[in-house]
């Protein structure tokens, strides 16, 4: 599952994300106007001959501080550098080494990891070979003379690039969970995102669209990848100056519709707000598992009140969410947040799990025994004759009755505490689908109108 990384490093401006377009195969450019600022750590899966490998734009690179981006920037790079098997150095060959260039090279000259120089911008071939030789002086071998723009030149690169990799396993692939991280503003959604590429191996950031508004980014843990859904979302904040009010609620919308978990960061400060209970609504609403993520536990006085005094609180107001579980973590000390992708894992395999009709059959025998269906004053009592699986994600029983509206909320309630009782369904919401008989006898009726059509 795990290919090998190349770094693009360089200055801004000397053409790395067109070269990691070009490499990746990728024709829209994702090209961003001010330079280092959004760039966070995307990778794309790229390929020569029969070796894949991923690209990791590291944006770009600045020794000299000016802006208060730039430390960050300078870690992301060598994050990425760290785990990456090769190194594209992207030079401006129209401009000619400039000391930004060189300071680069110096500090590229004391890792570890095999460099190519890229000298970019060379789309006339004659004049290319100048441009580039003026690069020997930075110390890194041959430079090679290319264009991202055109593809010149790429073709040599790769072939010294691929000598660099490492060769790959395939591992047969698992399928990535889907986790949407949402919440108010500020409850630390970007530091837990940080967090978890952090201390996880950030594996590829597919892009949907090519837009940089849905960015995915994949980390595996455990084995487990996982796919981040619209990290570009979650860090928007960082580009961007809200107003205070703005709460990006659609945009939150969209990313649980496409979640099978959704964490659901609460502030452990604040509590449960209006806010956080209509996101829990959706949450259930649109059936996805979810993981309630108390966090800036750090922040909190520990006194009498223990944790399960705050959870108790929390959930009493989240109980569109009662189903899920609920962890305190610091994403800033990082207490606890290496557990939450493992609670992940759990609630997605209950969210996707599938139980036989006997056992189903079973825990409803089982609890009509406990308490029978109740029974109107006109002395007509419900009945459940039997319960079936019929889908999931999350998983929905129906259950044939000879009439729904017999069935109180009540029981109704009772019945799907019984399931959870007796099935667990850890984290995931579960449906129950109440079937009268008058609808199943005319269902049946008119299939056989039709088959005697
Ligand atoms: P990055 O900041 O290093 O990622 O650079 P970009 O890929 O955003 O490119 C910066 C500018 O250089 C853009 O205006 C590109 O169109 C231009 N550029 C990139 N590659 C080439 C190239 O091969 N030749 C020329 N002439 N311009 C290029
Ligand atoms: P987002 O808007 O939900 O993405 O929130 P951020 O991750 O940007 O965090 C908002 C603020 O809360 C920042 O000032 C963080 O430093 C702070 N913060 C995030 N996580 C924690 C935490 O676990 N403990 C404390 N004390 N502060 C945190």
């Amino acid at each position: 599952m795990s290919l090998p990384i190349v770094a693009i490093i360089g200055r801004p401006n000397v053409g790395k994300s067109t070269i990691v377009n070009r490499l990746a195969g990728v024709q829209e450019a994702i090209v961003f106007d001010e330079p280092g600022i959004t760039r966070d750590r995307t990778y794309q899966r790229a390929f020569w001959n029969d070796r894949d490998f991923l690209v990791v734009d590291t944006g770009g690179l600045v020794f000299d501080d000016d802006t208060e981006f730039l430390p960050l920037i300078r870690e992301q790079a060598m994050a990425a550098l760290a785990e990456s098997s090769a190194a594209i150095f992207v030079v401006d060959g129209q401009i000619g080494p400039l000391p930004a260039d060189e300071e680069i090279a110096t500090w590229l000259r004391q890792q570890s990891v095999p460099v190519l120089l890229a000298v970019n911008k060379c789309e006339s071939i004659e004049q290319g070979v100048m441009q580039a030789a003026e690069f020997w002086e930075l110390g890194l071998g041959e430079p090679y003379a290319v264009s991202g723009i055109h593809g010149n030149g790429t073709g040599e690169l790769l072939d010294q690039l691929i000598t660099y990799l490492p060769l790959t396993t395939d591992a047969p692939e698992v399928e990535p969970i889907s986790v949407a991280i949402v919440g108010r503003p500020n409850v630390g959604k970007s530091s837990l995102l940080n967090a978890f590429v952090g201390e996880n191996r950030a594996i590829v950031s597919p892009i949907s669209g090519t837009t940089r508004d849905a960015i995915d980014m994949l980390v595996e843990h455990n084995g487990q990848p996982y796919r981040l859904i619209d990290t570009a979302g979650i860090r928007k904040k960082k580009n961007v100056e809200y107003g205070a009010e703005f709460f990006g609620i659609n945009r939150a919308f969209k990313a649980i519709r496409r979640a099978d978990v959704v964490l659901l960061v609460i502030d452990a400060l604040d509590g449960v707000t209006e806010q956080d209970q209509k996101l829990a609504g959706r949450i259930a609403d649109d059936g996805r598992a979810c993981i309630i993520v108390v966090n800036k536990w750090d922040a909190i006085e520990k006194d009498s009140y223990t944790i399960y005094d705050h959870e108790k609180l929390l959930q009493d107001r989240l109980h569109f969410t009662e189903w899920a579980e609920m962890i305190f973590v610091s994403a800033k000390t990082g207490q606890r947040v290496e557990k939450i992708l493992d609670m992940v894992k759990i609630a997605a395999e209950q969210h996707k799990r599938r139980v036989s009709t006997s056992v189903i059959n079973e825990v409803i025998e089982d609890g009509v025994r406990w308490h029978s269906p109740p029974t109107t004053r006109q002395g007509r009592q419900g009945k459940i004759y039997y319960g079936t699986q019929v889908s999931s994600r999350p998983p929905t029983i129906a259950l044939f009755v000879n009439d729904p509206n017999l069935i109180n909320d009540n029981y109704r309630r009772y019945i799907e505490r019984q399931f959870r009782q007796s099935l667990g369904f850890t984290g995931t919401p579960i449906r129950l689908l109440w079937r009268g008989k008058k609808v199943r006898d005319m269902e049946r009726s008119s299939a056989n109108r039709a088959t005697k059509v």
